[in-house]
């Protein structure tokens, strides 16, 4: 009985874990790898067994660094079944055809360049067929309901806040006579958000995988969900005054809805007296799509304010006032309106999207007001307007940044350190391991440390290619479908080592490819030289397996 860390492993993205118990072979999760060549470098080689071995995937939540590779599994042959809960099933299926959809066009667009130049044509890494016919695979089930899928395995859904359908999964498996039980936290959410309720502890467990995304850092708790709400409204108030428009870049998915709630209890509460009336426009077919599903989820995932409002027969993120457009054509048509409006859009970083029209067309605006509402990663177009550039090009067109910047406080859809171990310490026996992943090096050994020194968890935060043996408490490396002793410290050393440096290799091409858009010759230069360095160490890689 082994649990084999893939992804997720000292970083964010990719999340993926491999779990044995007897013949039965399962993953958990199956995310995409986020950033650089995010279309082409895909693999899902450092899985131990063929993808058609695997029997059942669990899904922890909808956001595609956790699902976006199962059309992959699906083409490379995995036929079995993908546990999820209903909301996640349901998301799951708008956002893997989203994911599907972008893959085509680029390998579409690359195909052209490729002509040009006499290459070879590639195709998408997985089509819209692969992700179709991997949502046919969902199994959804509800929350807090134990069910076995395998002879020797059952899994339980709790809800863990963070995103519409976001879980904690308890495992347990048998092997022989011997039972393990391990629970995989997921994304842990941060308590107290307006829509989605209130991450929920499990009871025991042999074995914990927790996440660490904000796992060295707290968030300032004095600014509550009310504040980031009068702080909009206040934004509102003055833009409206100067005639101008509200532009907020928004995630589709979890922000976008988050975003309308507080816009109706600002109109509910009349908390914008220069434009009562307020219109809304939400901007993105896919923020469309997901609002839709919100409002046909079970009232047991949302927070006790939005069941209230449920109960009273309300709608919580619905008002008079909020238009939506799907077309490209409504869409072009909210910038010909001259009246001062709220405009929401995707992508929440401005890389890409719609939002990048309407940013076009307000930058240059003294009186309209962009209001960033997620954090954005360093490098997107999204950082360098919150950084104070002072013009930027969209569409080939110098535009100068005079519109006012505001960020919202305190908008993480994550748990800090803290929270997360307050959840952690909402058990009722303490795990035997407690192994930190989905965090950058520094969340992961800090929060590894924090653990460790202030509660007295045992902790470990893997690698990718670590094997855990669930029976006997022993840690080696896979390489290559095979087990090999971990004989001697130096080599555990240097194979730390060298996963380091190619994390950190991978986190430089991610920075730099961002920020390839606003380029200057410096950064092509540091561009090429970060490539060189990684092309240097593929190779090695491949001596060293
Ligand atoms: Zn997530």
């Amino acid at each position: 009985m082994r649990v084999v860390f893939l992804g997720a492993t000292h970083e964010v993205t990719g999340s993926m874990t491999y779990l044995e118990a007897g013949k039965h072979k399962f993953l958990v999760d199956c995310g995409m790898e986020q950033g650089k060549d995010i279309f082409v470098n895909q693999d899902l080689e450092d899985i131990p067994v063929n993808a058609s071995e695997i029997e059942a995937v669990f899904l922890t939540h909808a956001h595609v660094d956790h699902s976006g590779n199962l059309p992959l599994l699906y083409k490379r042959g995995f036929r079995g079944n993908v546990y999820a809960t209903e909301a996640t099933a349901n998301l799951c299926a708008i956002m893997l055809l989203d994911c599907a959809n972008i893959q085509e066009q680029e390998a579409e667009w690359k195909n052209r360049k490729n002509k040009r130049a006499g290459r070879e044509e590639t195709g998408p890494i997985y089509s819209m067929d692969d992700a179709k016919e991997v949502i046919k695979l969902f199994i959804p089930l509800p929350y807090d309901r134990r069910v076995r899928v395998e002879e020797n395995c059952e899994i339980c859904f709790h809800n863990v806040g963070h995103l519409l359908g976001a879980a904690c999964i308890e495992i347990w498996l048998k092997e022989g006579r011997q039972s393990r039980k391990i629970v995989f936290s997921g994304d842990i959410g941060n308590p107290g958000r307006p829509l989605i309720a209130d991450p929920q502890p499990v009871d025991k467990a042999d074995y914990v995988v927790i996440e660490s995304t904000y796992g060295n850092r707290l968030h300032e708790k004095s600014a509550g969900p009310t504040i980031y709400m009068n702080q909009l409204a206040e934004v509102l108030d003055r833009t409206f005054k100067r005639g101008g428009n509200v532009v907020i870049p928004s995630f589709a998915v979890g922000r976008t809805q988050e975003l309308l709630f507080f816009l109706r209890e600002i109109k509910a509460e009349g908390l914008v007296p220069s434009l009562p009336d307020f219109r809304v426009f939400v901007d993105s077919p896919m923020a469309v799509e997901a609002t839709n599903i919100f409002l046909q989820t079970p009232q047991e995932y949302f927070s006790d304010e939005v069941r209230a409002i449920l109960e009273q027969g309300q709608n919580p993120i619905f008002f008079d006032g909020l238009n939506v457009s799907v077309t490209s054509e409504e869409s072009i048509a909210i910038n010909s309106d001259p009246d001062p409006k709220v405009i929401l859009s995707a992508s929440g970083m401005c890389e890409a999207g719609r939002i990048r029209h309407h940013l076009k067309h307000n930058l240059w605006r003294p009186e309209s007001t962009i209001v960033f509402a997620g954090y954005q990663t360093a490098g997107t177009l999204g950082r360098t307007l919150q950084d104070g550039a002072e013009s930027v090009k969209l569409f080939g067109e110098d535009i100068a940044v005079k519109a006012e910047i505001v960020t919202l406080e305190n908008t993480s859809g994550h748990a800090d350190r803290d929270d997360l171990a307050a959840w952690l310490n909402g058990m009722k026996q303490k795990p035997k391991m407690v192994f930190v992943n989905h965090g950058e090096d520094d969340s992961v050994n800090e929060f590894a440390a924090y653990l460790h020194e202030n509660f007295g968890y045992e902790t470990f935060g893997p690698y990718s290619g670590t094997v855990f043996d669930l029976l006997s408490g022993e840690v080696t490396v896979e390489t290559k479908g095979q087990y090999v002793e971990e004989d001697t410290e130096q080599q555990v050393k240097s194979r730390s080592l060298f996963d380091a440096l190619n994390s950190a290799i991978k986190r430089l091409q991610r920075i730099v490819t961002a920020m390839r858009d606003h380029s200057n010759k410096e950064i092509e230069k540091m561009t090429k030289a970060i490539n060189e360095l990684a092309d240097k160490f593929e190779p090695q890689e491949e001596e060293e397996k």
